[in-house]
């Protein structure tokens, strides 16, 4: 159980197995994929026949895809059915400046795009709701996790103890090395998140994400980090740090099905 890698020809797609129980799909993309972000400047046309393609593997269509444009802020976007396709084949469809999306309706698909950045998947089965969140070292020390639940929270009353979280592929405590001043400032949130060596600081994110999400109320066990790092596979991700600000990005995914 925990998070999976299922090949289909030409493509591969990682998923948590908990978050796929039939009332939701959730999944993230690897990088024989391709890029399937529109705002890192690849030809928009083979963007979207990209999309189209992976979606297609997952039973999903583009034309209920929700994107955010994402901005390493805290703002979450309250999602309903009028929002269907919003960001899917343009970028100004995209809800502005936003780095999470909440919902409770079916057959929308929420989307977040990285490359090293964590994506994060809530889902509680019970209202049902689920939730995307795009989460870089911004996003994380601001704790971006924190405001989509408590947003959560106030629109659908659920219950965080009842909720499913799982972390995808991201930059792992090895490869995210921070100044002293960053690392200070994580210090001030979740000290246990910070690692000090002789080689100097680094960042555990998918901690500090876990600690945010069990001090809301989540429970330990309920939180499935994929332990995959973007920068130490790079034939497998796209990694930012590692290949210096490359175009690709991975999609990440949930959608509530009709039942
Ligand atoms: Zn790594």
């Amino acid at each position: 159980m925990g998070w999976v890698q299922a090949n289909y020809p030409g493509l591969t797609v990682f998923q948590c197995e908990e978050l796929n129980d039939g009332q939701v799909v959730q999944g993230f993309s690897a990088r024989n994929c391709g890029n399937l972000a529109l705002h890192t400047g690849d030809d928009p046309n083979r963007v979207i026949e990209r999309r189209k393609s992976w979606l297609k593997v997952l039973g999903l269509d583009l034309d209920r895809l929700v994107s955010g444009i994402q901005v390493h802020g805290t703002k979450v976007a309250l999602v309903d059915r009028t929002a269907a396709g919003s960001g899917a084949f343009n970028i100004e469809g995209a809800f502005p400046e936003t780095d999470a999306l909440i919902t409770k309706e079916t057959e929308l698909i929420l989307a977040t795009y990285t490359a090293d950045c964590l994506p994060i998947f809530v889902y509680d089965p019970v209202t049902p709701a689920i939730g995307v969140i795009h989460a870089g070292w911004r996003g994380t020390i601001k704790s971006i996790v924190t405001f989509t639940i408590k947003r959560m929270i106030e629109e659908f009353g659920i219950n965080p103890v009842n909720c499913l979280a799982a972390i995808g592929p991201s930059i792992c405590s090895g490869c995210f090395r921070v100044d002293r001043q960053l690392a200070e400032a994580f210090e001030k949130v979740h000290p246990q998140t910070v690692i000090e060596d002789e080689s100097g600081s680094r960042v555990d994110l998918q901690a500090f994400i876990r600690l945010d999400l069990t001090e809301i109320g989540l429970k330990p066990e309920r939180i499935y980090d994929a332990k995959l790092c973007t920068s130490c596979h790079p034939d497998r991700f796209f990694s930012y740090r590692a290949e210096k600000g490359v175009i690709g990005r991975m999609m990440g995914i949930i959608a509530l099905k009709s039942v």
